[in-house]
């Protein structure tokens, strides 16, 4: 753990595969046990720092009658553990930063005192409650580069001339800083009060999807108008807003698509109400 705090070894969060994305529960890579060691075998996709990781949290099947949920388990795998191989880095849209890949398991032999929670069958329910906070995290992030998207866009209507005058003072140009301003700040309040929330020991499952869907959404409005109010200079790579529109794409799909959300939140509506 003091390693992983000092960012001295990195780790990874191996759901996703090949045949189940947003269906995470219908996951195939199995972990059959076999003295005192799990051997897991199966393909994970997608994996955020899958080409560099020393440590990764894998979701397995443990029980092959149990199709659904109730049939996974998480379990620790150290990157050098034989059988762990890692696929070419993938070629993404954005995000350039954080290298994903596929992360392939051929009779990885893992011991088994490395599952989660000590016992079989909670490693789906591990994996939600990291992405209840999973979710408020990116949501942060969303609001964050909102934040410097609005920064941006300011600064160069502030700077830059049109018909006489700065494009900040042409009143459409204002419409869309306003916008922006306005639903960077929202998606901060939510979040905010989201987080706040959760520190109080509140379930927040639902506000979470909440907060991610709309930040998610926010952002990638905030950069199409940063974007926008920057001219052909905003298609340009030299300035950041080029680099933010690819990069805020991902938000809308990873950690459950925009459509998961409002599954999640949907669903528990009902449930509350029934
Ligand atoms: C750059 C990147 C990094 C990632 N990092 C990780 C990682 O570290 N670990 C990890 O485990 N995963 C990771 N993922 C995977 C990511 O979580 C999945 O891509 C995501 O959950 C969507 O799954 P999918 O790609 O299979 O899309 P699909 O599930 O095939 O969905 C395709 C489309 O159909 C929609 N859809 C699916 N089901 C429904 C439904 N029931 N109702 C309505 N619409 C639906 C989706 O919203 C989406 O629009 C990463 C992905 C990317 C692109």
């Amino acid at each position: 753990m003091p390693r992983l705090a000092t960012g001295e070894i990195l780790s990874s969060f191996c759901l996703t595969e090949p045949d189940s994305g947003s269906d995470a529960a219908s996951l195939r890579t199995t972990a059959v046990r076999d003295g005192d060691h799990y051997l897991l075998n199966g393909t994970k996709r997608y994996i955020t720092n899958g080409p560099e990781a020393d440590l990764f949290t894998v979701m397995a099947r443990t029980d092959p009658d149990n199709k659904g949920a109730g049939g996974i388990s998480a379990f620790i795998v150290e990157g050098d553990t034989p059988g762990l191989m890692r696929g070419p880095a993938d070629n993404k849209m954005g995000q350039k930063g954080a290298h994903t890949c596929d992360i392939i398991f051929d009779n990885c032999r893992v011991p088994a005192e490395n599952i989660i929670g000590g016992q079989e069958g909670q490693g789906f329910k591990t994996a939600m409650k990291v992405l209840d906070r999973g979710r408020l995290h990116i949501s942060a992030v969303c609001v964050g580069v909102a934040e410097r998207l609005v920064e941006e866009s300011l600064r160069y209507t502030m700077e830059r001339k049109q018909f006489g005058a700065p494009l900040a003072e042409h009143q459409l140009v204002q419409a869309m800083l306003a916008d922006s301003k306005t639903e960077a700040y929202a998606g901060k309040t939510m979040v905010m009060d989201a987080a706040r929330r959760k520190d109080d020991g509140e379930n927040v499952s639902t506000l979470a999807s909440c907060c991610k869907l709309f930040c998610a959404e926010m952002v990638g409005r905030v950069a199409d108008r940063a974007v926008q109010v920057h001219g052909g200079a905003g298609y340009m790579s030299e300035y950041a807003v080029e680099r933010f529109y690819r990069d805020v794409r991902l938000f809308r799909i990873y950690e459950g698509t925009t459509q998961i959300q409002q599954l999640v939140i949907a669903r528990n509506m009902v449930r509350e109400a029934s």
